[in-house]
């Protein structure tokens, strides 16, 4: 049986420190002292903002800060390194009966099945998280741990706090309840990303992109794919496990993959690049809606019957009016999920048409790097021939590009058709 570690791919370095963390995490509950002082090792600047920057945020104290345990950590990498992956690892290993992660225990199965009592994933459906839902959060963190271990507290997507909620979460991580541990996951430490103060108070786990032998090697043995698909996938992903996962498993995946590889040679004219916009947009809200349309409808169902719909009677009306107000607030967390979840979609696509371009740049500089889309290597050269490298660069720079513009919220359907009339542009 792997242990919880066993899925963290690529990652040795993170795993070793994450390791020796638990262990020391399930000594100081051995010694019990965790209720009586807080024993853990703060990484904030209260101990010298120097240290904090430098060699892994040191802090002095009474635990050695590379083998201790620290109440705040940020899991930072690319998309797909696993930042959540490695969280939750962590989390099941601060649970485990044994300290280690065996994989095995109760308190290592709940955890990672998502139904520990002590063990809470927030995960932002919309576009940030809350002040409310951040307040809620940090108060039932703040409770004694049920299982007599750690209470631990996972947020996905840091970068997604609103300022509010974010000083709301910096109030815990200042003055943290002995016994509870905040685990970030951001997509890096730029202050864009996560906040001075927060950044400064958290012990940071980088996380690499994963090498695609190492991702193959993952869809093989844990998921029983074929070691070839297994390659093809992991190249295709650039990195993301579970892209690669998805590409190798999903045909419907496949296919939107395909559609947007066939961009580049349908690009013949200015019409043609508007048409090419429109799949494209088209294609990322389809597969958007399909994510999330079951969701929603369920969502709807729970809430009419907790709300009683359809009841008569004295209150009834006052209940309606109430009931209202809650579910417009309930269509505009979906409307924003909705909107992540067709930003996400398109980025995927953006993503592979990079990939595009760039096999296409490293063939005109020839580069001795493997493509990252093996099966368009062919067209990826004749473009390299026809534009040469600087062709292939502005191509490449224009996909960069308009990814760059929707992160900072350019109507997607605009950045898209620009793009694509660089692209065809050249
Ligand atoms: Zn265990």
């Amino acid at each position: 049986m792997p242990d919880v570690f066993a899925d963290l791919v690529g990652q040795d370095e993170a795993v070793v420190e994450l390791r020796r963390a638990a262990a020391a995490a399930a000594a100081v509950l051995r010694a019990g002292v965790a209720d009586r002082a807080p024993a853990l090792v703060a990484a904030g600047p209260a101990s010298g903002d120097e240290s904090a920057r430098t060699a892994g945020d040191a802090a002095p104290g009474a635990v050695d800060p590379s083998t201790g345990m620290t109440h705040a950590w940020i899991f930072t990498g690319p998309p797909g390194s696993g930042r959540s992956v490695a969280a939750r690892a962590f989390a099941a290993a601060l649970q485990c009966r044994h300290g280690t992660g065996c994989g095995e225990c109760p308190g290592c199965h709940t955890t990672m099945g998502g139904t520990h009592a002590d063990v809470r994933m927030v995960v932002p459906e919309g576009l940030s998280i809350g002040v409310g839902e951040m307040r809620a959060l940090v108060l039932r963190a703040a409770s004694t741990p049920s299982g007599g271990r750690w209470q631990v507290v996972i947020i996905e997507d840091a970068d997604r706090l609103t300022e509010a909620a974010g000083n709301a979460l910096l109030k815990a991580i200042e003055e943290p309840p002995p016994r509870t541990v905040f685990l970030l996951c951001a997509p890096s430490t730029h202050p864009d990303d996560i906040s001075v103060t927060i950044r400064s108070r958290c012990r940071v786990v980088p996380l690499r992109q994963p090498p695609a032998a190492a991702v193959a090697e993952v869809l093989v043995r844990r998921d029983g794919i074929a070691p070839d698909v297994a390659q093809w996938a992991a190249a295709a992903a650039q990195g993301h496990v579970g892209r690669a996962r998805r590409l190798a498993r999903d045909p419907e995946a496949r296919k939107r993959r395909e559609a947007v590889l066939a961009v580049p040679r349908r690009l013949t004219g200015v019409g043609a690049a508007f048409d090419a916009a429109s799949a494209l947009i088209e294609a990322a809200e389809a597969e958007a809606a399909a994510s999330v349309t079951e969701a929603d409808t369920a969502e709807r169902a729970a809430l009419e019957t907790a709300l009683g719909a359809g009841g008569t009677g004295r209150g009834a009306a006052g209940a309606m009016r109430g009931a209202a107000g809650q579910l417009k607030e309930l269509e505009k967390r979906q409307k924003s999920r909705a909107t992540r979840a067709q930003r996400d979609a398109l980025d995927r696509a953006l993503v592979d048409l990079a990939g595009f371009y760039r096999d296409a740049l490293t063939m005109a500089l020839r580069a001795p790097v493997a493509p990252v889309h093996t099966d368009t290597a062919a067209l990826a050269g004749a473009g390299a021939q026809k534009w040469d490298a600087e062709g292939a660069l502005r191509r490449l720079e224009a996909v960069l590009a308009c990814r760059a513009a929707i992160e900072a919220n350019v109507k997607p359907r605009i950045a898209v058709e620009a793009m694509m009339l660089a692209l065809w542009k050249g």
